[in-house]
């Protein structure tokens, strides 16, 4: 069986991307969310086990101790990580799947995966970004001084991606998502055997 495509979406905290990440899924629902374990606390608009995997600190480690993660980072004093087992069973299984990571876990992502679609979500502006960051008020002032921060270093490393998308509109930047899933599907569909090789494919009708 054909191995499902890996999507993987980037963005500074406060880009929107959870909003976008929803919106995708409502439109390509056969695209599968693979939710990071994380020991930061939940959010109240989160849900545990969609939006992320809520474990304690020794779950953690010891899921890190056994080699279940392919990868993991400390972000803003928080640990998250990529399940394994999960993400390779779906991508073996076929199916499309979507994932969310920091700069850098994209950037260990893309050695173990070298043909996923990286997706950087721009914000429209720094200015905006704060005022997204300061009004959503999920953090104290150190905290959102620091997730400014590194948002200005993860910006600058933009080289890296496969699109860029800037969330200057939920709407806009929701269709450029769906268009480069749709595109990337589309490329699939043409180095697909059936296409290429004949047999039962199009090329028989030719
Ligand atoms: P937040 O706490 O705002 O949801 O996420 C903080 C940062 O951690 C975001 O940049 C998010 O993309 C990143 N992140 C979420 N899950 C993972 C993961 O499994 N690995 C890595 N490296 N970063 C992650």
């Amino acid at each position: 069986m054909e191995k499902g495509l890996l999507f993987v979406i980037t963005a500074p905290s406060g880009c929107g991307k959870g909003t976008l990440r929803r919106a995708l899924l409502a439109e390509l629902p056969d695209i599968k969310f693979c939710p990071s374990i994380t020991t930061r606390p939940r959010r109240p608009s989160e849900v545990d086990g969609v939006d992320y995997i809520f474990v304690s600190m020794d779950e953690f480690i010891e899921r890190k101790r056994s080699n279940q993660l392919c990868e993991w980072a400390q972000v803003y004093g928080n640990y998250y990580g990529t399940p394994k087992e999960e993400l390779e069973h779906s991508l073996e299984q076929g199916s499309d799947v979507l994932v969310e990571k920091d700069v850098q876990g994209a950037r260990t992502l893309r050695q173990v995966y070298p043909e996923g679609i990286f997706i950087f979500i721009l914000p429209p502006s720094l200015e905006e970004l704060e005022r997204r960051i300061r009004t959503r008020g999920t953090e104290n002032d150190t905290e959102q001084r620091i997730r400014l921060e590194s948002a200005r270093r993860e910006i600058a490393d933009l080289a890296d991606f496969d699109y860029v998308i800037i969330n200057d509109d939920v709407q806009r930047a929701t269709d450029r998502l769906i268009a480069i899933a749709l595109g990337e599907r589309a490329r699939r569909e043409l180095s697909a055997s059936k296409v290429h090789r004949g047999g039962k494919g199009w090329q028989t009708h030719l």
